[in-house]
């Protein structure tokens, strides 16, 4: 893999000040612009009835396809490196964020893709998946049902050479690193007074990545802002407990690399019930969401995710106060891929 992408423009990594034992992790590789912004949405929230609305704007960390997936990828993609990977194979529903976003990073990072593919509701992302995964090569594997992933999933994973394994969503004890990286952004937006700091962060939950980093960049700073996060798909993947397991063998991984903190994860708060009838069922609360942020913020949100999860902030609970919402979904559509060639890509 290259050292440096082309298209990144990062700050230092703040984690690496807090971890002596940075190169044995297996240094990031830089994919996105970070850090990235903390603007203010003053249209917005008094239509959602909030204090103040300000906006942790991860739907910019890239101009290739932005979204929080970038930051998992980083340190995913610096492991595969110290690997010696040339290729890495992920899973994801057929209009996945995350295949799209880790396809496209390892595409340009000259690693080739394979990914298993199981159906979900119909959304746009769906035909945008179906058209930009084969133009850059991505080897699809799609499975008719659900039941069917284990295997595939095995057989992928099991092939000569070994891939490098990306679990779903990005969400490993690894990957959350890139949103630990993400709180202590705001934090130090925070600190430096260029963003106020809000009543509580409220954030989508998927496979819990985002959320457990979020948990546990907190606790390494030591702070307890209360942090939202608004299940999206079915209970079995996004929970309570697979948050907490997460966020602690993340603190278990920092550890191991020389961070000193001492302090307890603390709660997580949970809405369990804003997926409506169900993962990327859109909803008509959802579908008008997409259009008040439309007409009234300067960024764009989707029916799967963040749509739901702003319909949440309309709830009483949130009535009066001031909320940062966690924004993990791209500005933009994917542009050109400029591929790597150390990979030995073709077609
Ligand atoms: C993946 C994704 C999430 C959920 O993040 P997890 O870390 O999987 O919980 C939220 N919003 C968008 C737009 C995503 O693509």
């Amino acid at each position: 893999m290259r050292e440096a992408a082309r298209t990144s423009d990062r700050a230092p990594y703040l984690l690496r000040a807090r971890l002596p034992g940075w190169e044995a992790l297996g240094p990031p590789v830089p994919l996105g612009q970070f850090p990235t912004p903390v603007t203010e949405a003053p249209e917005l929230a008094p239509a959602l009835g909030l204090q103040s609305l300000w906006i942790k704007r991860d739907d910019l960390s890239s101009p290739i396809y932005g979204g929080t997936k970038v930051r998992s990828l980083e340190f995913l993609f610096g492991a595969a490196r110290a690997a010696g990977a040339r290729e890495v194979v992920t899973l994801g529903a057929t209009g996945s964020h995350h295949v799209l976003a880790t396809a496209l990073f390892a595409v340009q990072e000259g690693l080739r893709v394979r990914a298993v593919l199981f159906p979900q509701p119909p959304t746009e992302e769906i035909g945008l998946n179906s058209r930009v995964l084969p133009r850059i090569g991505v080897q699809v594997r799609a499975v008719s049902s659900v039941v069917g992933v284990p295997w595939a999933w095995w057989r992928e994973k099991s092939r000569q050479p070994r891939p490098f394994v990306i679990p779903a969503g990005g969400s490993s004890p690894l990957g959350i690193l890139g949103s630990v990286e993400g709180y202590l952004e705001l934090d130090q937006a925070i600190r430096s007074g260029s963003a106020p700091r809000p009543d509580c962060i409220v954030v989508p939950a998927g496979s819990c990545g985002t959320a457990a980093g979020l948990l546990l960049g907190r606790a390494l700073v030591g702070e307890n802002i209360p942090i939202v996060a608004v299940r999206v798909v079915p209970r079995v993947v996004s929970n309570a407990g697979r948050a907490m397991r997460l966020a602690r063998e993340g603190a278990r991984l920092l550890r191991s690399a020389g961070a000193e903190f001492g302090g307890r994860l603390g709660p997580l708060e949970w809405i369990h019930d804003a997926a409506g009838p169900g993962y990327a069922r859109p909803t008509d609360g959802a579908r008008r969401m997409v259009e008040t942020v439309r007409r009234l913020a300067n960024f764009r949100c989707e029916t799967t995710y963040t749509g739901k999860t702003l319909v949440a902030l309309e709830r009483p609970r949130f009535a009066g106060r001031n909320v940062l919402f966690w924004n993990t979904f791209s500005a933009v559509d994917p542009g050109p891929v400029e591929r790597g060639n150390e990979g030995g890509l073709h077609g």
